[in-house]
């Protein structure tokens, strides 16, 4: 078995440790550029959204390197990802393309037997933990290259600082050499020179999982809004998405998701994707956040729900909603960005000009 991936951030270098401890025959596709763009753009329908295109670009290079099976989870609730699996599957096998499509229709014991090289039970926790540990070491990173970004007087150290770590990350052969690798570049980004005066804008990245965490998706809006001086702050995460995998609430492994609660007085129940969770984070956030970049795919219903919700809510904060799809510019984006932080400084300006 050649089991093929797709990307989603940097989910990669977790799947891949798994993938080495348990001895199991990964192909690993270029990373996503604009051919994978091309190829999903030509072959899925017109309106479908931006990630499922993105997704079968991935697959279509993966099977071009010889992958013969394909694992896509799918999911409960209003949205299209519960069909995914079986539009991408249809697709591909019109293209001519021969492979073995697992999703959780499967069933669980099927996909874990078949994922994991029918390695023991003991043997798969194992891999899993280290998988967990080494995305749980690069969200750590993260967060520091987040606050590096807004105050580094070098424009553009902290994201070359990062992606030195996550080659370090992806190497480490065990816990011992993971550990150093976190405190090395941890070190280094904490080493950076930078400009503290005045303090950075704290802005919210949320919206749907997909855009939020794929910075070929997002068009790189965390390097673009640290070099306006913004520090992220982005709750979502690979790690937090393999917790809340389907798969995975069979194992009882799922955290409570406070933002869900939060949004409950204007959203009392899942529509799909991520909109519960983006009403939520507003709602959660307003007060220690100064602004919001809430990023949808064109066409995402739940993200559209919320994004209407969230214009609504007694808990005020600036939100800028960004759509994404295969026309949008990156020119564009970042226009819109530099408007709305000028927009917040002038706010964040005359609140200390009253409170003077
Ligand atoms: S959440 Fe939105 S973008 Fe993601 S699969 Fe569902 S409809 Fe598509």
């Amino acid at each position: 078995m050649r089991l093929g991936l797709t990307h989603m951030g940097s989910i990669d270098v977790a799947v891949r440790a798994m993938a080495r401890e348990l001895g199991v025959d990964l192909v690993i596709p270029p990373p996503t550029t604009q051919r994978t763009l091309s190829l999903g753009v030509k072959y899925s329908p017109e309106t479908v959204c931006l990630p499922f295109k993105l997704q079968l670009g991935n697959m279509i290079e993966a099977l071009e390197l010889g992958a013969d099976t394909l694992v896509m989870p799918g999911g409960p609730g209003p949205c299209r990802f519960g069909y995914y699996h079986k539009v991408h599957e249809l697709i591909l096998r019109e293209l001519g393309y021969k492979f073995h499509m697992v999703t959780q229709d499967h069933g669980i014991l099927y996909i874990v037997k078949c994922v994991t090289n029918g390695a023991s039970t003991r043997k798969v926790i194992t891999a899993f933990r280290f998988g967990i540990a080494k995305l749980n070491t690069l969200e750590e990173v993260e967060r520091m290259v987040h606050k590096m970004r807004a105050v580094e007087w070098d424009k553009g150290e902290a994201t070359r600082i990062y992606r030195e770590s996550i080659k370090a990350i992806d190497n480490a052969a065990d816990y011992g050499a993971l550990r150093q690798a976190k405190q090395e570049y941890l070190h280094k980004l904490m080493s950076l020179p930078t400009i503290t005066s005045p303090a950075p804008l704290k802005i919210g990245v949320t919206g749907e999982f997909f855009i939020v965490i794929d910075p070929f998706a997002n068009m790189d809006i965390e390097i673009e809004l640290g070099k306006l001086w913004v520090e992220v702050r982005r709750p979502t995460s690979a790690g937090e998405w393999v917790k809340l995998n389907p798969f995975i609430h069979a194992l009882k492994l799922q955290e409570k998701d406070k933002a869900h609660r939060a949004a409950m007085p204007y959203l009392s129940r899942h529509v799909g994707g991520d909109g519960l969770q983006s009403v939520g984070e507003k709602v959660l956030h307003a007060r220690d956040w100064d602004g919001i970049v809430h990023l949808e795919p064109f066409g995402c219903v739940p993200e559209i729900m919320a994004r209407n919700i969230m214009l609504s809510t007694k808990e005020g904060c600036p939100v800028l909603n960004i759509i994404y799809d295969e026309h949008t510019g990156k020119a564009g984006v970042i226009s819109r960005l530099e408007a709305f932080i000028d927009m917040l400084h002038r706010k964040k300006k005359r609140q200390v000009e009253i409170c003077v």
